[in-house]
């Protein structure tokens, strides 16, 4: 409904405005993280810039919050500088860290290039890699010899895709993006704010694929490759609609999913609901928050208006645990630039948060590193 959207829009920014001038007297961010007592948790889904500095932040953070162990999806690709360094801080941490490599896209059109990154897939497990991340690239960035975007399902990754089965590499997928980045960026559009700041990651122009052809695609990748284990981020990016992450994880044994940067998005579906999925999925979901640490700062599940502070970063942390074990109600979820909604918490039965927040992280990403 258009008005409705409008309006929901408008009073969104107002919010987000309202939030910013008030920010210093906002008691969300005057919250104290509450380090003593808290259950260890693992966060499956992590950016760390392997310098020297983003690492002692990142430890420090994690430890104030309880967790204990993380897992960095961003490790660049085996030979750069980026993943040596991620690597000897996988010796350093030992069985407290795993990450994930990533494909050089550099030469696609060429021959040998599948070749060549299976090869680096190979050499990145050997050295100690837990899977290989794709970023959504792969769909809407990388183009083919004629300038077309390279689909999600291009069989120029199917060697990459065996090896991944054939040396147990986790495929981490990022497809698509969030139902309204694919619709006009303009004031009738929910997420206009976020929009307004990164206009990069509007999709709505006609030049890029549609949301329904990438997920399409996404879905006959996983179905050819039913040896391959894939890992769906950002709830499969489907978060609006749960009965579809659902019926795709019935139809496809080998996909696992993943919370990060989307409680705002799921967590708009009645409470009840969401834990039922959660329940019924328990040993298919892992806990990750996709926090960005670099020299610059943090990055919390999207963009930010300020610089974030540590007390920021323990917000953000503190609100997804909020999410997952408390009853609480009209609570802010991680990421308000995502939509100024409130979500009600889902109170996850403690077996099913141990899977959530420890055992599948466990079985799926860490396991691979000894
Ligand atoms: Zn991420």
């Amino acid at each position: 409904m258009p008005t409705y959207r409008l309006s929901k829009s408008i009073g969104s920014l107002l919010l987000i405005v309202f939030s910013i001038a008030c920010q210093d007297s906002n008691p969300a961010t005057e919250k104290a993280p509450a380090a003593a007592g808290l259950r260890l948790i693992t966060d499956s889904h992590v950016h760390l810039s392997p310098d020297a500095q983003s690492i002692e932040r990142a430890l420090n953070l994690f430890e104030r919050n309880g967790i204990d162990r993380f897992c960095v999806k961003s490790a660049g690709p085996y030979g750069s500088r980026r993943f040596a360094a991620t690597a000897a801080l996988g010796d350093r941490l030992g069985d407290k860290f795993a990450y994930f490599c990533n494909l050089d896209w550099t030469g696609v059109n060429e021959p040998g290039w599948a070749e060549r990154e299976a090869d680096r897939l190979q050499k990145a497990m050997k050295r100690g890699a837990s899977g290989l991340k794709i970023f959504k690239a792969l769909g809407l960035g990388v183009r083919d010899i004629q300038g077309k975007f390279m689909a999600v399902d291009d069989p120029r990754l199917d060697p990459i895709m065996r090896r991944a089965a054939e040396t147990g590499a986790v495929v981490a997928l990022h497809t698509g993006d969030p139902v309204t980045f694919f619709d006009a960026p303009d004031l009738t559009n929910e997420r206009y704010f976020e929009l307004l700041f990164a206009p990069s990651w509007s999709f709505s122009d006609s030049d890029h694929p549609s949301r329904k052809t990438l997920m399409e695609a996404r879905d006959r990748l996983l179905a050819r490759h039913p040896k391959t284990t894939f890992l769906g981020i950002h709830l499969a990016n489907m978060p609006e609609d749960l009965q579809a992450v659902d019926r795709l994880l019935e139809k496809q044994p080998n996909l696992y999913v993943d919370t990060s940067a989307r409680i705002g998005e799921f967590g708009r579906h009645p409470a009840n609901e969401v834990r039922a999925f959660f329940i019924k999925h328990a040993d298919r979901i892992l806990f990750g928050t996709d926090i960005i640490i670099s020299p610059s700062g943090y990055q919390l599940g999207s963009l930010s208006i300020w610089p974030d502070e540590e007390k920021d970063a323990d917000r953000f942390l503190m609100a997804h645990r909020e999410y997952f074990e408390t009853d609480h109600k009209n609570m802010d979820h991680p990421t308000p630039i995502q939509g100024m909604w409130t979500v009600d918490g889902i109170h996850l039965p403690e077996d099913v948060l141990e899977k959530l927040y420890v055992t599948n992280a466990e079985k799926l990403i860490f396991s691979k590193r000894r």
